[in-house]
């Protein structure tokens, strides 16, 4: 095999890397050995030499994304050992059981791995690639992944690229199924409850995995309460709230689409349950209209509204006004799980549109739980980028 390429950094950009951070931007870099391809990889050195890291390079702002801090291929013994590191802590996790089949398997940066998105639904892994690098390594990933697997508990795996990887790289692959398809079942369980995930249609891989702790934690809450499930998508949190015993549960998300598919899944866990009606409507809209005391649990898990740092100060007016809608709406006693999936947003600027959301609606709010990503989601400590979802549970007078 060829050597690598190499890129060379100006003087004193090194020291982020030596920290761990996996991504050099393209403003640290001095010199590059000949023009790498898109996706190429290439071997990073400081000022002076010394040896840094293995990535992928990618025209852009991120101009290369650390695969391995050792000098070492990133060929198929590498993807082999990376899966399985990823594997073995989901095991820990216990998060592979027959009543949860639904679990991420890798998480970017999180799992040293950036670009690669792996979701486990069921005998179907769904994959995301965010970088071209991990685009062009897509058969030595599928390959390592039916390696690592328990033989027999994957059988399908559908590449889902469409919309993630940057237009000016000019790659336009389609989503596609690399193995197996024709009878892939679309219906798996989290913690005991099944849901139909539409991961050929629909957003992301199909399924919200990172709520599954905040949508338990919720069953915990429901009962006898009456719940309105703003932005539902598939209705994660409204099954929990039924299970938990709630006596009324409203879904509410502006796709027609996924307000059709939380009406499938509700049925597919307690059939034709007169507890649980639907909506398809712009939520801010909604709230406006909702009478004042009627509901007693609101979740509101709206998508991302800053998808980059330019959008930060609208997003917060975003989270502001949605909190103060249904902090006037709810009811004494009532609680409000909110959250922001922004990565843009920290937890404290979050808390503090909360925060300011509350004070004018005038109520005593009280903050019950601080909430986060699950372990399956990990967070590399020199990667804060990679802590995107925070949510508060809130207790309001
Ligand atoms: N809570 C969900 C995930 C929510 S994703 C779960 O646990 O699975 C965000 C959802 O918000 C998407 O389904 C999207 O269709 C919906 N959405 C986006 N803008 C909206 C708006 N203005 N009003 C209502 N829903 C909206």
């Amino acid at each position: 095999m060829k050597p690598y390429k190499e890129i060379q950094l100006r003087p004193g950009k090194e020291s982020s890397l030596q920290r761990f951070h996996p991504w050099v931007f393209s403003g640290a870099i001095a010199r590059k050995q000949e023009d790498p391809a898109e996706g190429e990889t290439v071997r990073v050195l400081a000022a002076g030499g010394a040896f840094l890291g293995v990535g992928h390079f990618q025209t852009g702002s991120i101009a290369v994304r650390i695969m391995s801090f050792l000098d070492e291929p990133v060929d198929a013994a590498f993807y082999e050992r990376s899966l399985a590191e990823a594997y073995k802590m989901r095991l820990a996790l216990n998060l592979a059981r027959p009543d949860n089949t639904i679990f991420r398997l890798v998480h970017g940066e999180g799992d040293y791995l950036p670009g690669l998105i792996v979701d486990i639904y069921g005998d179907t892994a769904v994959i995301q690639a965010h970088s071209v690098g991990i685009h062009k390594d897509m058969e030595l990933i599928t390959d390592a992944l039916k390696r690592i697997l328990s033989p027999g508990s994957v059988k399908h795996i559908f590449y889902k690229p469409e919309g993630t990887l940057p237009y000016n790289a000019g790659i336009f692959p389609e989503n596609s199924y690399l193995s197996g398809g024709s009878d892939a079942n679309e219906i798996a369980v989290e913690n005991g409850l099944s849901f139909r995930i539409d991961w050929l249609k629909g957003q992301k891989t199909g399924f919200f995995v990172d709520q599954r702790e905040n949508r338990a934690l919720l069953e915990q809450y429901a009962r006898n309460r009456h719940v309105l499930n703003m932005f539902c998508y598939t209705g994660g949190f409204s099954v929990y709230a039924l299970r938990g015993g709630a006596a009324s549960v409203e879904s509410v998300d502006s796709s027609a689409k996924a307000v059709s598919i939380t009406g499938q899944n509700v049925a597919l866990n307690f059939g034709d349950d007169s507890r649980h009606s639907s909506c398809a409507e712009d939520a801010f809209k909604f709230l406006k209209k909702l009478p004042c005391g009627e509901k007693d649990l609101i979740i509101l898990d709206p998508p991302a509204f800053a998808k980059h740092r330019g959008a930060v100060n609208n997003a917060l007016q975003g989270y502001k006004k949605l909190n103060h809608s249904a902090l006037e709406k709810i009811a004494p006693g009532g609680l409000i799980f909110t959250f922001s999936c922004s990565q843009a947003i920290s937890a404290e600027q979050f808390r503090l549109a909360v925060f300011s959301a509350a004070a004018i609606s005038g109520r005593k709010v009280r903050i019950l739980h601080q909430l986060t990503q699950p372990a399956d989601h990990p967070i590399n400590i020199y990667h804060p980028e990679g802590e995107y979802l925070k949510g508060l549970a809130l207790q309001v007078e």
